[in-house]
């Protein structure tokens, strides 16, 4: 185990049989290590700073079914929203107000939302603020439509893959297909996106060999950004009465990310810290070096509610951020955050 450690934290690369060895063999003296050596390589390639965003959620209107999404569309009981421009640009004025550097417009695959209606928005947010990172979250479309929102000035895309296995990804996504998400996330970074990947911990069927190749899958896509967060049951979605992912399993996660791409800009999501009420202290000491805190009016936020019981904190509390992560050492930095590789935002013609 101590071989596979050094291996991993030295040449960042373990073959899929040597992933699947160490997930079963990890004990409880591994685990430290492992979470230790993923700390220290965040620091030395970022530095010991955590990175906010401001996490505006914008519509929960959304086309697609997936089985564990409280905002899937055959959920009739959620109270569906979508803000207004206004909405949109006093929730950003505050965000700005307050020096947010990067803000992240998250939403359900909402029709509402045609090429035109969105490059408007982002063109105009980039009107206002020419330095801020504008990251888009708003699923699946072609790739002439990513062209579009790319050249009217976003940044970065988050897009989790979900799971890399394709039998777990056709059952849990109805109507969908892996083929095509896999092909939305080369697509946004042929375009010159930041591109955020990802998956969810905890699935039901999942296993080591799932895991395994969630690693492996990132490891080849090399995102710029990697979300990772354990799966937590909605009681009105077909998985209502499954258990929820575990944190630990998600720590494990997030180092060996850290490990294999040391470079990622990994969040500590806000499903860890659902689960965990210091899951941004562990998901930092496990490799975590990103946050993002919540611009949503306060009538939306209940309403956006992927899971029951989201932990919220949001863009105000900033001081409780910055004392949570000093005691991990970490220090809240302000800026765009970009990823290590990023070019500048120099865009293709
Ligand atoms: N609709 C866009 C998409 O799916 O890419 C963006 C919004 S979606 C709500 C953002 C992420 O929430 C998804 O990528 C998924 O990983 C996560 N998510 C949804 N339901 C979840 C649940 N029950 N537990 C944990 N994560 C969940
Ligand atoms: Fe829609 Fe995204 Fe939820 Fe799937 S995960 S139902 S695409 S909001």
């Amino acid at each position: 185990m101590k071989g596979l450690l050094n291996k991993l934290y030295n040449e960042n690369h373990l073959t899929r049989e040597e992933l699947i060895y160490l997930l079963d063999n990890l004990g409880e003296k591994d685990k430290e290590k492992l979470h230790e050596l993923a700390y220290n390589t965040t620091i030395k390639t970022y530095g010991n700073k955590i990175y906010i965003r401001g996490l505006l959620e914008f519509t929960n209107y959304c086309k697609n079914n997936c089985k564990y999404c409280g905002l899937r569309r055959d959920n009739k009981k959620v109270e569906r929203y979508r803000l207004s421009e206004e909405e949109i640009f006093s929730a950003l004025e505050e965000g700005d107000r307050l020096g947010y550097k990067t803000f992240v417009l998250q939403g359900g695959e909402d029709p509402y939302y045609t090429d035109e209606i969105l490059v408007k928005i982002v063109q105009d947010i980039r009107d206002r603020y020419k330095d801020v990172a504008i990251t888009l979250s708003i699923g699946e479309r072609s790739k002439e439509s990513y062209e579009k929102l790319y050249m009217a000035g976003a940044d970065r895309f988050l897009l989790r893959h979900e799971t890399a296995t394709a039998e777990m990804y056709e059952r849990l996504h109805p109507g969908m297909s892996q083929q095509n998400r896999i092909e939305c996330l080369y697509n946004l970074k042929k375009i010159g996106y930041q591109v955020g990947a990802g998956f969810i911990v905890g699935l039901p069927g999942e296993n080591k060999e799932t895991l395994a190749d969630n690693l492996l899958f990132l490891k080849r896509l090399e995102p710029a950004m990697i979300g990772i967060g354990p799966f937590i049951s909605h009681p009105d979605t077909p998985l209502g009465q499954c258990k929820n992912g575990s944190v630990e399993t998600t720590l494990i996660m997030i180092s060996l990310t850290r490990l294999l791409l040391p470079k990622a800009l990994i969040p500590a999501t806000t499903a860890l810290n659902t689960l965990s009420s210091e899951g941004l202290e562990k998901g930092i000491l496990a490799g975590a070096n990103v946050v993002m805190l919540n611009l949503s009016p306060p009538e939306a936020r209940k309403k956006y509610e992927i899971y029951k019981n989201k932990e919220i904190t949001d863009i105000h509390q900033l001081k409780k951020i910055e004392e949570r992560a000093k005691k991990v050492n970490f220090y809240v930095d302000m800026g765009r955050g970009d990823y290590i590789d990023f070019n500048g935002g120099i865009k293709y013609v």
